[in-house]
């Protein structure tokens, strides 16, 4: 089996040539995007990996305005929970919401969204970008 450290750099490996994958549960059909060894809902070990559809909601969003330094040059910018179509959440950045005015976005939630993949300060990272 696979070392963590391997799941983690196959995920970003995959990332890096556009791809997002997860990992589907071949005991119960739960599906995670961030790798894991053990399936966090049955605890099953055999997990596949597995292209994800790329659609998903913005479960939530706020305005980033001072983010660490690394990322300054990314500010001001929409960050907020995002739901894939199979069920997993991660937090990201989200373009295409209103940055002057949060409420706004607010009104609109849940927002549907396409997952972008970009490279941001050098790491290629699953970002949503509302429809
Ligand atoms: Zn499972």
């Amino acid at each position: 089996m696979d070392t963590h450290e391997r799941y983690v750099d196959k995920f970003y490996n995959y990332l890096a040539e556009g791809k997002l994958m997860g990992q589907k549960c071949d005991d119960c059909g739960a599906y995670t995007l961030f790798p894991v060894p053990v399936c966090n809902k049955c605890k099953g070990t055999h997990l596949s990996w597995t292209q994800l559809s790329g659609e998903g909601k913005v479960l939530f969003v706020s305005v980033c305005k001072y983010p660490p330094v690394r990322f300054a040059k990314f500010a001001p910018c929409g960050f907020g929970s995002i739901q894939l179509k199979e069920g997993p959440v991660f937090f990201g950045i989200v373009d295409g919401v209103d940055l002057k005015d949060p409420v706004n976005n607010f009104n609109r939630l849940p927002i549907d969204a396409d997952i972008v993949i970009r490279d941001i300060a050098g790491n290629h990272i699953p970002t949503a970008k509302v429809r």
